[in-house]
């Protein structure tokens, strides 16, 4: 049986593509590529790749994925989103697989001109060449709008049986979700951190000051983020849950109240005593009283003191 490698972003695109191909006999392993912008895979995907029969993993791309973040060969989108180098990352690594599982061909779910920045036309195979596929990139969706791969035209895919959809409207996709028997409908696309304005708020602090690692953008994830100067940042746990990934990190200094009674602040790079003495007003400010008794936990030494929280306006000045 042929075989195949797919991109699987856990949007609907990306499983009705692997879904169109599987019903012309083809063998896929599908990979959900880990940029650390994603989410990894979830019960919901295992169960569809098991239900459908295709085999389902997941790929850590973080660090090839944050050196281009820092400065994309293709730009960024509307937000941080670096979508085209991405893109390639991605195909690149898919490259690989494909050797390396005896496949024919890459499968994804793009769909023409549904994003401005990486599914034109002109742009889809522009990726295809950068990522050495040309020709063998198979986007079932979208094949008819698009030149004949390589396995439609050695007979490997029926060309008649792939689709022409194209656009932003979702009604076709839809429709063969139904067809399939889909009945609950995945998000359209993966849901990419990076096209969230506030969050690359925080991505856009850390290339600015140089701090960008998949250790840090991690952490992005977790509690409210303050610039207390150039060097100093401090993370703000919200809840039990935030504060407990704080309270475990390897790395920086820590802030808690003496009773537990409010958030955990983990403190990362060389700060100095009066970045210390900010962050201590703000953890005040967050427990919710006026004045409190707060630790601060270096690796090797413990201090305790008493701190006033920080203004209500003076916050707004530090928050990322
Ligand atoms: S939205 Fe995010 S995951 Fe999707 S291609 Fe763009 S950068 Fe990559």
């Amino acid at each position: 049986m042929p075989k195949a490698v797919a991109l699987y972003s856990g949007g609907l695109d990306s499983l009705l593509s692997i879904l169109v191909v599987k019903q012309q006999q083809i063998e896929i392993s599908a990979f959900k590529f880990l940029t650390g912008f994603v989410s990894p895979l979830q019960e919901e995907d295992l169960l569809l790749a098991d239900r459908f029969g295709f085999e389902l993993k997941e790929m850590d791309v973080r660090e090839k994925f944050i050196n281009i973040l820092k400065n994309p060969k293709h730009g960024y989108g509307k937000n941080l989103n670096p979508c085209i180098d991405c893109k390639i990352i991605m195909l690149k690594e898919a490259k690989e697989l494909m050797n390396a599982y005896k496949a024919s061909f890459v499968i994804t779910g793009e769909v023409v001109s549904q994003r401005p920045m990486s599914q034109k036309k002109d742009i889809l195979i522009h990726i295809e060449k950068e990522a050495s596929l040309a020709g063998l990139i198979v986007r079932p969706l979208s094949a008819k709008l698009l030149p004949p791969s390589k396995p439609e035209i050695e007979g490997i895919l029926d060309r008649e049986s792939l689709y022409d959809i194209w656009g932003r409207g979702r009604k076709a996709q839809i429709n063969l979700a139904y067809e399939f028997g889909l009945k609950k409908l995945p998000q359209p696309s993966g849901g990419c951190l990076l096209t969230d304005p506030l969050f690359c708020k925080k991505v856009r602090d850390l290339i600015e000051h140089e701090e960008l690692t998949v250790e840090n953008a991690e952490l992005l994830k977790t509690g409210r983020h303050f610039r207390l100067s150039q060097k100093c940042k401090a993370i703000v746990g919200r809840d039990e849950r935030e504060n407990e990934i704080l309270l475990n990190s390897k790395k920086g200094k820590l802030i808690y109240p003496f009773d537990f009674k409010g958030p955990v602040i983990l403190i990362l790079n060389d700060c100095s005593q009066e970045d210390m003495d900010k962050a201590c007003a703000i953890g005040v400010y967050y427990s919710k009283k006026k004045e409190n008794l707060m630790v601060i936990q270096d690796r090797e030494k413990r201090t305790e003191k008493n701190y006033k929280a920080i203004d209500k306006e003076e916050i707004l000045k530090y928050r990322i």
